[in-house]
């Protein structure tokens, strides 16, 4: 009989946001009347900015005339956002990068998951924790990351802590890994790497023929000027980092889908014979194979967002959360409680009192308050102690769960 992926069999359920809805509705059903605030929210809550509404509109009408009609599109995208992206989200920020060394896709998910076809099922990976789930889950799938530890770490995934004692920064690894996942601003912790700090891991990456993967999904939220909005931003970094980028976050896109991944030209691997071998092809080849290309639809919603309408509506939404972002961030510092993030980014991160775990926290927050956020612990091993709040509510709600929060 034919045989499964072993490698399915090794992960364990994925509980965190079950687990969540199923004490939300318990706690509903057994005090009814009370109102409940979620603050545990991964997916953005304000609707599509006007610029792209309009655009999608245009490009639906496209697909009804023959003379505008298009069907299977380039798989790596069609020209007229590739060059957008190019100019706007990297030229004009002094990096070059050209439409030929961009990808885009359905979104960052598939993306970080699917870069590991073109990569050896030998490389050693190391993750900051706690960290987007996405990165380890398709490590497993892979076969990359040994077996799972009664302490919730895979035997051949390296860690880096980001925890209080570090300020959340991690430090260097240890283990000799072949690809290093980063993500800044960092979801689930908020938290950001100045420039100087993310030249060290350049430095290191090309120091010791370290793939970097690094994940850009929340680059709209950045606010301040040392925090760099591209990994390329760095020197050298186009010979040792993949880029992520998504319009989820940054444009509210996380229905209708888009991303992309940069693959820059000058990025080489080895082979098996130890000859070096660009990324750039190997990754066009695998889109090509397997995937058709995003929708002609979203790809000119998109495009909308590259005018100075479609930036300005982009930034009037990102600055709403933030603004939620702040209010929580100083609510929760007043009432009493440290917290990172918020300031670069969507994301709270706060430390539970005194040695309450993270699903402790969780009990208390809904049974007290009445909110709901998301348990540290989910992230990984070092998220134990630590909750995450999200600003992806109405400034009404974030006020409310503050008032709440600090007993006015
Ligand atoms: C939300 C998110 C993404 C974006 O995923 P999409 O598939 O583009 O919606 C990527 N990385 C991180 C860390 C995220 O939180």
């Amino acid at each position: 009989m034919f045989r499964i992926n072993d490698n399915f069999t090794k992960l364990p359920a994925s509980y965190l946001f079950s687990e969540v809805a199923r004490r939300v509705k318990a706690y509903a059903e057994a005090h009814p009347g009370v109102e409940i605030i979620r603050m545990g929210i991964g997916d953005v809550t304000r609707p599509l900015c006007p610029a792209v509404i309009e655009a999608l509109h245009s490009a639906v009408d496209d697909e009804g005339r023959a003379e505008n009609f298009h069907g299977y599109g380039p798989e790596q995208g069609y020209a007229f956002l590739s060059g957008k992206i190019s100019e706007y989200d990297y030229k004009s920020r002094g990096i070059d990068i050209e439409p030929d060394e961009i990808f885009i896709s359905d979104g960052a998910k598939s993306d970080t998951g699917n870069i590991g076809d073109i990569l050896s099922t030998a490389n050693r990976v190391a993750v900051t924790d706690p960290v987007y789930p996405v990165y380890v889950d398709t490590n497993v799938m892979a076969g990359r990351a040994g077996s799972l530890g009664e302490d919730g770490r895979w035997s051949n995934i390296e860690y880096l802590p980001c925890t209080a004692e570090n300020s959340f920064v991690p430090a260097l690894p240890v283990g000799n890994p072949d690809v290093i996942y980063l993500c800044y601003p960092n979801n689930p912790t908020g938290t950001t790497l100045t420039r100087s700090q993310l030249k060290v891991w350049v430095d290191y990456c090309r120091e010791h023929g370290v793939l970097l993967l690094f994940d850009a999904a929340y680059e709209a939220y950045i606010r301040e000027a040392d925090v760099p909005h591209s990994i390329y931003e760095i020197e050298g970094a186009k010979e040792v980092a993949i880029e992520f980028r998504s319009y989820s976050k940054t444009a509210g896109f996380t229905g209708i889908r888009l991303g992309y991944t940069v693959v820059p030209k000058a990025l080489k691997g080895l082979d098996s014979n130890g000859d070096k071998v660009a990324l750039n092809p190997l990754w066009r080849r695998r889109q090509t194979t397997k995937f058709n290309g995003a929708s002609y639809l979203t790809q000119r919603g998109a495009e909308a967002l590259y005018t100075p309408e479609g930036q300005r509506q982009m930034k009037e939404s990102v600055d709403y959360y933030l603004e939620n972002a702040a209010m929580l961030r100083a609510g929760l510092a007043e009432a009493g409680y440290e917290v990172v993030g918020g300031i670069n980014s969507p994301y709270i991160w706060l430390k539970t009192p005194g040695t309450m775990t993270s699903w402790e926290f969780f009990d208390y927050l809904l049974d007290r308050y009445h909110i709901v956020g998301t348990p540290g612990s989910g992230f990984g091993p070092a998220g134990e102690g630590y909750f995450r709040l999200t600003a992806f509510n109405t400034h009404e709600n974030t006020r409310r769960c503050v008032e709440r929060l600090s007993g006015k």
